[in-house]
């Protein structure tokens, strides 16, 4: 196989001359360097075959009769299908021949006789050789083009079922928040009325009947609780946007000073690392740190306390981590306590609600970033999360 069969795999060659003599000698020469050539001997003819069966290459006589090599290729480049095949003019010595002519209905490149077998072969080459190249871009564009509006369509379906998801979401805590404060009433009634139950009636009611009393006022107290969290959890949502520059610094020892009880009675040692100033709710990132604390302090082993909080620049976010060394969390649980109502405990060993995280997770998903945990069981838990650097 020789070089251009290598590069070019058998090109098809269309000559076009109104001698067969002519015709003749190319189809051999073309012939022997392993190319396809097919002979035709007017402008209609050339024509015709090009369209049936385009080549990638002609090589076009000048002076024909009937239509001259001008107009054949001015033919050609009118039509779509034609249009882009390469078109090599063929001049005779001492014909006369307009180069601009042919350069200007389309022809590629020209070639006076006699030639140079090597010089026909190489401008024959680097033609087939940008015409391929050509139509591997046009190819690659096609391509690129149909990705991009493929792309376009998953776009358009994923911010339809986003907004869908979002308006639904909405419905949600819209429907949480009012049937969380709608309930808030009638359990202060109940309240109020065991209450007055127990009072009143103190000496017509049994050691039995006093304490389903107290379990009924203990019940509606964790119910209470219960529904204020689940109403902060949802308020979460009805916020404004209420972003603005914010001191990590500040904010956090805020937190330490609102959980001092706690601290101190547990004799918890909480040390800081410099926190950064961030875009955010400064009411909101309280209350991801003080939850976030009141766990490294509530779950804790034996021995006190000792919880750090730090935070790492990585690329355009920092990643916060709160350590602790306390009762740490089982593997398989620790994608779920994120989940509203989650809690791995009895309230009587660990009082709470399970929804402190699920708020923590809401907090850093507002300001764009993610929560998760990283625990050894019996050793202590790191709580990560990532927020959006302010620049
Ligand atoms: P709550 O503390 O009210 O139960 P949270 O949503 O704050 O609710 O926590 C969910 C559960 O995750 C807790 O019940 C506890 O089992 C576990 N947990 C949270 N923080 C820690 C921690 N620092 N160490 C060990 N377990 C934790």
């Amino acid at each position: 196989m020789n070089s251009s069969q290598d590069r070019f795999s058998i090109a098809n060659i269309l000559l076009v001359d109104d001698r067969p003599e002519n015709l003749r000698v190319l189809y051999t020469i073309l012939k022997k360097q392993g190319y396809q050539p097919r002979g035709v001997v007017s402008g209609q003819m050339a024509l015709s075959s090009a369209k049936i069966n385009p080549p990638d290459l002609i090589l076009l006589d000048i002076m024909m009769p009937g239509m001259d090599g001008y107009e054949v290729c001015r033919c050609l480049k009118e039509d779509e299908n034609t249009r882009e095949i390469p078109v090599i003019f063929i001049s005779a010595k001492g014909e006369t021949f307009d180069k601009i002519k042919a350069f200007s209905v389309g022809g590629v490149d020209y070639i006076t006789k006699p030639f140079e077998v090597e010089e026909l072969i190489a401008r024959i080459e680097n033609h087939l050789t940008l015409y391929r190249l050509q139509k591997q871009l046009q190819e690659k564009n096609w391509l690129l083009e149909k990705e991009v509006r493929n792309r376009m369509l998953i776009e358009a379906a994923l911010s339809k079922s986003n907004q869908e998801l979002s308006r639904s979401n909405e419905e949600l805590e819209q429907f949480a928040y009012i049937a969380s404060h709608d309930l808030l009433a009638p359990l202060a009634s109940i309240t109020i009325y065991a209450q007055l139950l127990e009072g009143r009636y103190q000496e017509k009611l049994d050691e039995q009947g006093k304490n389903f009393i107290i379990k009924i006022v203990k019940g509606c107290h964790r119910m209470q609780t219960l529904i204020n969290d689940l109403l902060e959890y949802s308020r979460l949502g009805n916020q404004e946007n209420s972003l603005e520059l914010t001191e990590c610094n500040l904010i956090f020892e805020e937190a330490c000073t609102n959980l001092q009880a706690a601290i101190r009675n547990n004799q918890a040692v909480v040390t800081r690392s410099d926190l950064p100033i961030l875009k955010a709710d400064g009411f909101q990132l309280l209350q991801l740190f003080q939850n976030l604390l009141s766990n490294a302090i509530k779950y804790r082993r034996e021995e006190p306390p000792i919880i750090h909080i730090s935070a790492l620049l990585k690329e355009d976010s920092y990643l916060f981590s709160v350590r602790d060394n306390g009762i740490g969390i089982e593997s398989q649980y620790t994608n779920q306590i994120f989940q509203l109502f989650k809690r791995l405990h009895s309230t009587k060993k660990y009082p709470g609600t399970g929804i402190g995280l699920a708020i923590c997770q809401k907090i850093v998903e507002y300001h764009g970033g993610s929560i998760w945990v990283e625990s050894e069981y019996g050793k202590g838990s790191i709580f990560y999360f990532t927020i959006k650097k302010y620049s």
